[in-house]
């Protein structure tokens, strides 16, 4: 994989060339300067683009990198004991003899790549990927159909992001911004993980000839959402809209109840607002837009994606919810955990428990998808 970033810097500086698509590049992590790296023969050089320049030290087991601005520019600290090195160049490139270092604590597989930002970008097969989206998204002590449903969601979410990023220098957040990306080193979790991806290999979901950006959630509450309730934008062909699911209902943790304090609740919003009621909801039910009323005409609207946000996706799990002020305390009662939109995983759970295969599942959450096998995913 050395040598990842130099193909990367060209594929760059080629305008509007395709980059090639089996390999990922993955924001796994933001951290803060300085950085400390340790590991093994450390080598270590500046990327900008097909400029590229190596740090003239011998290889090491420990840096301290800081950032520097000049004039507007950003210039890199790279210390080595008492040497200090400058490099100016866009990215810092890290690779180390045994392919693995810690960054401030933090284990990563390296080649990887630093951005004066402190995000920490690793390049990776799309299948090295797809095995940590895995160990991140699902457990793997749940039924092998759901888990092969997970793979081919994840590996059509994946190739849609990759063609709609190939210029960015990341295509995919590690977190739930994009999937969520845990590297297992547990062997028998590696193996079902493998099993899932093997027998589903090649396979994704198409929408009129595209490759599908398969949205997925842990628990949709009784019915799927459609994804432009949550995302905007126009109406996609062909994608599903709300789909029913009687399947999530066995999630033992669907319901959940969220308490904040009417203090907190206000400060949060920024507004000293005295009631609260749903003004619109979605065709599957959920808050589409929350009124908080300060005063008789005056309120401040926010949407139920935008509350989510403010509050914290894993605190309001879904838009799914009811909302009540009593004394000082506003209360959400709600159901499911996530958007809501494609794939429910709990869903998906049942389904596989009862006997669905992976095909059947997937046609039940994606009903207007063609399930195609793909030869070779660089072609999609
Ligand atoms: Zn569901």
């Amino acid at each position: 994989v050395k040598g990842t970033w130099a193909a990367l810097a060209l594929a760059l500086s080629l305008a509007g060339a395709p980059s090639h698509a089996e390999s990922v590049r993955v924001k796994l992590t933001t951290l803060n300067f300085p950085l400390t790296i340790s590991g093994n023969g450390i080598s270590i050089r500046g990327i900008r683009n097909s400029d590229i320049q190596s740090v003239a030290i011998p290889k090491t087991s420990e840096l301290k990198i800081e950032t520097h601005k000049v004039v507007g520019k950003n210039l890199w600290l790279v210390h080595k004991g008492e040497t200090l090195n400058r490099l100016s160049q866009k990215y810092l490139e890290i690779t180390s003899s045994d392919d693995q270092i810690k960054i401030s604590g933090y284990k990563v597989s390296t080649p990887v790549l630093i951005t004066n930002h402190g995000d920490i970008i690793a390049s990776m097969p799309l299948n090295t990927y797809l095995e940590g989206v895995l160990a991140g998204e699902m457990p793997t002590n749940w039924p092998i159909e759901a888990l092969k449903s997970q793979a081919v969601a994840a590996r059509s979410y994946t190739l849609y992001q990759i063609n709609q990023r190939k210029n960015n220098i990341f295509q995919l957040e590690g977190s739930i911004l994009d999937q969520v990306y845990a590297n297992t080193e547990n062997s028998d979790q590696r193996t079902i993980i493998r099993q899932a991806l093997a027998e589903t290999d090649g396979i994704v979901l198409m929408d009129h000839g595209r490759v599908m950006k398969a949205y997925y959630h842990s628990d949709c509450g009784g019915k799927t959402e459609d994804p432009e309730k949550v995302w905007g934008g126009t109406k996609t062909k062909g994608l599903p809209t709300v789909v029913t699911d009687a399947h999530c209902a066995f999630n033992p943790g669907s319901k959940w109840t969220f308490d904040i304090s009417l203090d907190e609740m206000r400060k949060k919003i920024e507004s000293p607002f005295k009631d609260v009621r749903i003004v619109t909801k979605t065709a599957s039910g959920r808050a589409a837009l929350i009124a908080f009323n300060e005063a008789d005409d005056k309120n401040v609207l926010i949407s139920g994606n935008e509350l989510r946000k403010i509050l914290g996706y894993n605190k309001l799990k879904s838009t799914l919810f009811s909302v009540s002020i009593q004394d000082d305390t506003v209360t959400f009662t709600g159901r499911g955990f996530g958007h809501g939109s494609g794939l429910c995983q709990w869903g998906a759970r049942y389904m596989a428990q009862k006997g669905a295969s992976v095909r059947e599942i997937l046609k039940h959450y994606y009903p207007n998808a063609n399930i195609t096998e793909v030869s070779h995913v660089a072609d999609l």
